[in-house]
């Protein structure tokens, strides 16, 4: 599809609906990018609002629905991709390995739990970085950090640096391709699994792990029941990313002409990270209005109380499947830190669903400068994760993991480099470091493992 340049306009002013309120919009928002030209950037915003939703509010709602199957113990999910997806052609390229990863997962999961997978991947949108410092140095020059590839260029290079807008339009037509790549995927895969059924003779069980296993988890489950009808089953899997940059985010919200609520329809999932979930902030005041599932990320930092507020905030109507949390606390402190937080929240009557991403309280730097997880930290969160969950008679619903869907060697350990010598091999990421497929399939397997005691 073609953008045309036109007047810059409010993004609302398309004549679509405005939220609710634009409360938001007055408040402070963390981790946004300075645009350089306002103008620019009102033309690609009256351009994104304007174009075509990527998800559908009913799929949207079926997701919200299995979400309330996880928050109940009858599922389980398994969240994962990149950490930050690349635009383009080298994002497309990426489709493949992610959707057959994350199906292997999936069926490893469920085959050792005997419970249904919801398989969500981190696709489709997942464009822009929270950063911890706003500049870093390279080769002894000093320059703004990269901010994913829907704000700036990676490459170490002051020019590239410089927060361009019409990245967000690359990043709506990633968005749009990939989705369209996961339906031609999910096709070919139902195809061959009709085709498969319809030879096979009596008595012959569905071969394991030769096409989409997460596919098959939810059919031998659920069969053809709603809750995982829609997208999935075009998809493979649902989207999610981190809704981070509010000028793109705002303009990707429609209201459902059917029931009357606003969806942000750029992903099915969206998630407020660790550095944007401040109360008072202009993240949770947006998401607060949004009809979709929502999910956060929650650090050792977070207070009880305020988690609370948080979940009153979010889920007000105590809604299941409305509200995710996903913890990543350090192997080193999720005994010690979630105890607490799972009393404050159940006390205070909350339901959310309970996700544990093992990866980010366990990045570590090498003595060389370069950023690594050590696979040992991931099981030992994960570990620990659902010994606290069990203890406080609570169902932990979920894994959040980053994933390559191929043979990188970002994270140290068990199926991947053994020591840091070894990264530099194919050490690929656009951001954080991901698992390769060996050291997925083990964490599944660990998951698995940890489901069945
Ligand atoms: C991420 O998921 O890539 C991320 C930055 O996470 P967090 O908000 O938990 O730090
Ligand atoms: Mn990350």
């Amino acid at each position: 599809m073609t953008f045309a340049a036109s007047p810059p306009v409010a993004p609302q002013s398309a004549g679509l609906p405005p939220l609710p309120t634009t409360e938001w919009r007055n408040l402070p928002a963390a981790q946004q990018p300075a645009w350089p030209d306002a103008d620019a950037t009102g033309r690609v915003q009256d351009a994104l609002s304007l174009a075509p939703a990527l998800t559908a509010p009913a799929d949207v709602r079926r997701l919200a629905s299995a979400l309330a199957h996880v928050g109940a113990g009858r599922a389980f999910l398994v969240q994962a991709g990149d950490c930050a997806e690349p635009l383009g052609s080298q994002g497309l390229a990426a489709v493949g390995g992610k959707h057959r990863i994350l199906g292997e997962m999936a069926e490893t999961v469920s085959q050792g739990s005997g419970r249904p997978t919801v398989t969500i991947g981190r696709i489709a949108g997942q464009y822009a970085k929270p950063r911890s410092r706003p500049e870093e140095t390279v080769d002894g020059r000093v320059l703004p950090v990269y901010r994913g590839d829907m704000v700036n260029c990676h490459l170490p290079d002051e020019a590239a640096r410089v927060p361009d807008p019409t990245r967000m339009l690359t990043a709506y037509a990633t968005a749009r391709a990939v989705l369209n790549e996961l339906h031609l995927i999910a096709h070919r895969t139902a195809s061959s699994l009709v085709s498969w059924e319809q030879q096979r003779g009596p008595g012959q069980q569905l071969p394991t792990r030769s096409w989409d296993g997460s596919l098959r988890s939810v059919l031998k489950n659920y069969g053809q029941t709603v809750e995982v009808a829609g997208a999935w089953t075009r998809t493979g899997m649902w989207t999610s990313h981190e809704a981070l940059l509010l000028d793109y985010e705002q303009c990707l919200v429609r209201r459902d002409s059917h029931t009357g609520e606003h969806y942000l329809l750029s992903t099915h999932l969206p998630w407020i990270g660790e550095r944007t979930r401040q109360i008072d902030g202009a993240h949770v005041s947006f998401l607060a209005r949004v009809a979709n599932p929502v999910a956060v990320k929650i650090g050792p930092s977070t207070r009880p109380e305020d988690l609370v507020a948080l979940c009153a905030r979010l889920d007000p109507h105590r809604r299941p499947g409305r509200l995710t949390l996903i913890t990543r606390f350090g192997a080193g402190q999720v005994r010690d830190v979630l105890p607490r937080l799972v009393e404050a929240v159940r006390s205070a009557g909350h339901d959310p669903v309970w996700v544990c991403d093992p990866m980010h309280g366990n990045t570590v730097t090498t003595a060389g400068g370069i950023k690594t997880r050590r696979m040992s930290d991931v099981l030992d969160e994960t570990a620990g994760f659902f010994e606290v969950m069990f203890r406080a008679e609570q169902w932990p619903g979920g894994v959040h993991l980053e994933v390559a869907g191929g043979p990188v060697t970002e994270c140290i350990g068990d199926g991947g480099p053994r020591t840091e010598e070894g990264l530099g091999r194919a050490y690929q990421t656009l951001c954080d470091p991901r698992l390769n497929d060996n050291q997925a399939l083990l964490a599944a397997r660990h998951v698995a493992e940890l489901l069945a005691k």
